[in-house]
Order: C-alpha cells, then sequence, then structure tokens
C-alpha cells in the first residue's frame, strides 16, 4: 500500500496520461487482459511515462534528463515526500504539511530534479537540491527553467567537495525544516554496472510489470558508463554517504529541523543506528514505505 495521499495508486491511467502528454501514445501497448499499458523494458517509454504524469498530476510540462542518467519511479519517489509531510506535521498543527514557509533540502538531487519536485508541487515547499554532478546540476536547472511554476520555489546548488553533504551549500544562518536525501546505493562504479545491468535483465524479464528505476538510454558510443557513474555509486555506498550525513549533521543543529535519508539496505540500519548512538543522537525513528512487495525506508533524526 502507498500513502494515502499518494496520487499514484492502482495502475496508471494511460488514456488520461496520453492525453496530458500526447508523446506517450507511441509507447502505448496492449496487455492480455485488453487494458492498456506500456513496455517497461524500454527506457525510453519509461522516461515518456514519466514526462507524461509529471505533466498530469504536477502541471510539469518539461522534464527530461540526459543519456544515462536515473530515471526514478514516480510513485516510490512521491511515498518519501508524503511520509516525510507526515512527520513535519507530528510536530506541529497538520496544517504544516502545504505551510509555504518550509523549506527543505534534498542532497543529491540528481539529474531528474524528483523530490523538489513533487514536495514543492504537492506541498508548496521551497526545495533546495544539491549536486556533486555538473551535468545533473545543469539538467535540474533546465528544468526549473522551462517550468514557470517551479520559478523562485526550486532552485540547485553545486557540492564541491565530493565527501561533504551540508558544508558548502548551507548558507550561514540558512534554516531548513528538514533534509532528505537517496544516497548513491552502490559501493564502486563496478558494482553499479553489474547492478544495473541485472536491473535491466530484469526488467525484459517482466516486460509489462509496473516499473521500478531505469537508466535513460546511452547512445551505443557512449557505453563506458561515464555518465551515470555519479548518481548510482560512491566509495563505501550507502552505508558510508548516510554516516558521514549523521557525523556532519552535529554541526547543522540548529539550521536543518529533521535530518533523514532512505536506506535501501534494510541490514544497514543497525549500523546507522550505532553511529547515531555513538554521536549521542537519541531522537531518532526509522518510517517504513511500502510499494507492492517492494519494502523501503527512511531513517530520521533531530536534535
Ligand atoms: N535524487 C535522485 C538521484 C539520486 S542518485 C533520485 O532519487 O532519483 C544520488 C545522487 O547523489 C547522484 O546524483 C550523485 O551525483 C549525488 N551525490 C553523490 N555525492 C554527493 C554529495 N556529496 N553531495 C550531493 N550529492 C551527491
Amino acid at each position: 500500500m502507498k500513502h494515502a495521499r499518494n496520487l499514484h495508486q492502482g495502475s496508471y491511467p494511460i488514456e488520461e496520461l496520453v492525453q496530458s502528454y500526447p508523446v506517450l501514445q507511441q509507447y502505448v501497448v496492449i496487455k492480455p487482459d485488453g487494458g492498456k499499458t506500456i513496455d517497461f523494458a524500454r527506457p525510453d517509454a519509461v522516461k515518456a511515462l514519466n514526462a507524461a504524469l509529471l505533466a498530469h498530476y504536477y502541471k510539469i510540462n518539461f522534464w527530461d534528463i540526459p543519456a544515462g542518467y536515473l530515471c526514478p519511479p514516480i510513485p516510490g519517489r512521491a511515498d518519501y515526500v508524503h511520509y516525510l509531510a507526515d512527520l513535519l506535521a507530528q510536530d506541529n498543527q497538520a496544517s504544516v504539511t502545504t505551510a509555504k514557509s518550509i523549506k527543505g533540502l534534498d542532497i543529491g538531487t540528481g539529474a531528474n530534479l524528483i523530490y523538489p519536485i513533487i514536495a514543492n508541487r504537492s506541498y508548496g515547499w521551497q526545495m533546495v537540491g544539491t549536486d556533486i554532478d555538473k551535468v545533473s546540476i545543469q539538467s535540474a536547472n533546465t528544468i526549473i527553467d522551462a517550468n514557470p511554476v517551479l520559478a523562485g520555489k526550486v532552485s540547485v546548488r553545486q557540492q564541491t567537495h565530493k565527501k561533504r553533504i551540508f558544508a558548502g551549500v548551507v548558507k550561514p544562518d540558512e534554516h531548513f525544516a528538514f533534509c532528505m536525501c537517496n544516497p548513491p546505493f552502490h559501493q564502486s562504479a563496478e558494482q553499479a554496472k553489474a547492478g544495473s545491468a541485472r536491473k535491466t535483465n530484469n526488467l525484459a524479464k517482466n516486460k509489462l510489470k509496473r516499473g521500478s528505476g531505469v537508466v535513460a538510454p546511452l547512445p551505443k558510443k557512449q557505453l563506458n558508463f561515464a555518465g551515470q557513474s555519479n548518481e548510482l555509486w560512491c566509495e563505501g555506498g550507502e552505508l558510508q554517504f548516510i554516516k558521514q550525513m549523521i557525523n556532519e549533521s552535529r554541526e547543522y543543529a540548529n539550521q536543518i529541523g529533521w535530518f533523514t535519508s532512505l536506506v535501501s539496505k534494510k541490514e544497514n540500519l543497525k549500523q546507522l543506528y550505532k553511529c547515531l548512538q555513538q554521536q549521542g543522537i537519541t531522537q531518532v525513528k526509522t518510517i517504513d514505505m511500502a510499494q507492492g512487495q517492494k519494502v523501503s525506508r527512511f531513517v530520521a533524526w533531530r536534535f
């Protein structure tokens, strides 16, 4: 079950999506039961589906990502935003979830800018995205510039230190109600490559299943994996990334309300709790999110 406020429940309304984004039409296929879907094994089809979902539900009239960059499954990304809204609402009145004065920070926003888009369009929050990857920052800026609804509400900043999370991107005296993060997952470029090949194979096998994330197609010449490496891996994988976030967070205790990050490997939770404990952080929560058979979670802490 997805979060009750998640707009993406049940199967995709393909016909309505085609109306909002006619380009999608060329990717529509008929299921054995006669219903319509798209071919999830085709990265260009998944990208068109995302553009259609963003146009239809979020009034984002232009969205694109460069070849080789992550094409996020929108329903799952939306869940994180809605559970985050619940977390913020616990401390204040329920109306806090739509307070325009809420400012959020998305660490590693990617070329797709997905969390700032969903967060701003769902709740009016002002969002700042960060990334170390120049091409991602450029792509995010292209999306912002092409969508007047995001003007002055969503912006991005480049993190120039690969290993820093908040330093250099959070300005002195700036305050954020929360930060969120979908950390680089794999421990090495090699592992990322293997993981992504596996995913493509699985997707091809389950052709008509609802999508999970795929990577936008690379032109054949570029199959050296260069473009997407930053997105999928960092030294030490997500565990090291989140530990770095925990260690840096104390310094920003007065500037960021809730620190949160997705944890895609459940086994990593134990070590993260240990790290939080070592830092003397006692206000810690794990929020479980389930999408179909897939269960994910984010960890949240504050001072
Ligand atoms: N938020 C997007 C992309 C997640 S991939 C989504 O959910 O689809 C992880 C991102 O983190 C990549 O874009 C990568 O370039 C970025 N990244 C890696 N190290 C970083 C750092 N120290 N600070 C900010 N972003 C970083």
